[in-house]
């Protein structure tokens, strides 16, 4: 584990040393513009998994008073202990093949979406600027635009390795404790009892 955090930190550190005026100057050459076409929060580029981080959570629960529980489900996850628990990492946004937030090919939470999809169809690897499916790839992208693009992705990737540095700080494995499912995530070990890859309606 603590080599693990390790490259992590030093991963931390290059991100932090990232140049946002070249990663908007690639984001420009690729070219991009949302089609509000919404495929991306339905089953339509894939399993539609939408993760979320703890804290991501509070600020959709907090502005809309939905409950957690009802808003996330565990990461779908076979990972078992010695008695047959279930163990995962993280959150998802429950789903029904469409996000539940998205209504009328608009999302409900817009201000408070998280970064996945904030940044979509973009993300970073290793400092790498990748791209997901999505027919509004290849169009023109202003140069404010793609700066405002840029930064959240180096914002998001950032949060991203400090949000597992804290959940490996925190893990200490598998092990039996509760009964159901443990999700691990940078605030430590929760238990619940519903199956991961619970899926509820609108
Ligand atoms: S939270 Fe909003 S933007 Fe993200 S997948 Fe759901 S509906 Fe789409």
């Amino acid at each position: 584990m603590k080599e693990k955090i390790k490259h992590l930190e030093k991963e931390l550190e290059a991100a932090s040393m990232i140049d946002e005026s070249f990663l908007s100057h690639e984001i420009r050459a690729v070219g991009f513009k949302c089609t509000r076409c919404a495929r991306c929060c339905t089953s339509d580029h894939g399993d539609n998994i939408v993760a979320v981080f703890p804290f991501e959570i509070r600020k959709i629960c907090e502005n809309t008073g939905i409950k957690a529980e009802d808003i996330v489900i565990p990461t779908p996850s076979l990972d078992k202990d010695k008695e047959g628990n279930i163990h995962t990492f993280e959150w998802v946004i429950r789903n029904d093949g469409d996000c539940i937030f998205l209504k009328n090919s608009l999302c409900k939470i817009y201000e408070w979406r998280p970064y996945i999809c904030k940044t979509y169809p973009f993300y970073l690897q290793e400092g790498n600027l990748m791209i997901s499916e999505c027919d509004g790839i290849g169009e023109p992208i202003s140069l404010e635009e793609s700066q405002k693009l840029a930064a959240m992705l180096k914002e998001r990737y950032i949060t991203e390795i400090k949000e597992s540095i804290l959940l490996f700080q925190k893990f200490r494995g598998f092990r039996p404790g509760g009964k159901g499912i443990c999700v691990h995530d940078s605030e430590g070990e929760h238990w619940i009892k519903i199956e991961p890859g619970t899926i509820i309606g609108n």
